[in-house]
């Protein structure tokens, strides 16, 4: 599934092509993604200029110059720039074709993804309005998940896989924080203290920090399409490592199930 540090590379790789090119046409092979494509989607943008392109949460927001696309890659969905030349395939079911030429080709094999149009404030669309903060941006830090989690009986790595409290942090990403800031994930979150937190908050935006930098390395991969989507590959301390060796003391990373997510832990250095 693309996440945070994928989108924000399909964000950056696009932007060179999209910021300030007219669309001249919007063509729809099949609508049918997990919401349907409504007609808006083309007679609202066809003749607009794309005047930035945003990232929120897992959303690429196309701004035009009297309303907002918002684009969701949903679990296999990717954004490319293709030439005009090159034929389209089965999956390709969305192109906005630029004044440039070039074409930003949506794929999505399984449909999950979404493509809405908005006149309105686009954060406070229905699918935006309810997102917590950005784990990158100063709002996030350890007093905010300090205060948001008092009371809370959740395990903390759910607490932290909750878009409500926080965006972007996905199941690889929130067993790697857990480990780097020493928390184990089972923990209840309404007992971790503030500099704990503060730990983990310096650990989430570490995490995702360092995939987009890696993701930066495939930019170029935008114009020949041939980047295959998916997690960027960081070496990871924790995640899909049950019984090896932790990386800090040696001893077997312990694997266990938290609401049927995949969780590892070192029953030493996490407490
Ligand atoms: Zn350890």
């Amino acid at each position: 599934m693309p996440e945070l540090p994928e989108v924000e590379t399909t964000c950056r790789g696009l932007a060179p092509h999209a910021i300030d090119r007219n669309i001249h046409q919007i063509i729809v092979r099949d609508s049918r993604l997990r919401w349907p494509v409504e007609a808006a989607v083309q007679s609202q943008t066809v003749g607009r200029s794309i005047r930035d392109l945003i990232r929120r949460a897992k959303y690429i927001l196309f701004k035009l110059d009297d309303g907002h696309l918002l684009i969701h890659l949903g679990m296999s969905g990717s954004l490319r720039i293709s030439d005009g030349d090159t034929p389209h395939e089965k999956h390709d079911h969305l192109d906005i074709c630029l004044d440039s030429g070039f074409i930003i080709r949506y794929r999505d094999p399984r449909r999950f993804g979404s493509v809405h149009w908005t006149a309105d404030d686009p954060y406070q669309h229905w699918l935006l309005k309810d997102l917590g903060p950005e784990p990158l941006s100063e709002a996030f830090n350890g007093t905010y998940l300090y205060e948001r989690s008092r009371g809370r009986r959740s395990a903390v790595k759910l607490f932290i896989m909750d878009s409500h409290n926080v965006v972007g942090v996905g199941n690889i990403y929130a067993n790697e924080a857990l480990f780097l800031a020493g928390i184990r994930p089972q923990t209840q979150a309404g007992k971790i203290s503030r500099p704990r937190y503060e730990r983990l908050a310096q650990s989430i935006k570490k995490i995702l920090n360092d995939a987009i930098a890696l993701g930066g390395t495939t930019l170029r991969d935008f114009i020949s399409g041939s980047g295959t989507p998916g997690y960027f590959r960081q070496e990871l301390n924790v995640y899909d490592r049950g019984d090896q060796p932790c990386r800090s003391c040696s001893r077997p990373l312990r694997e266990s199930v938290i609401n049927q997510r995949a969780t590892y832990y070192c029953g030493n250095c996490q407490r």
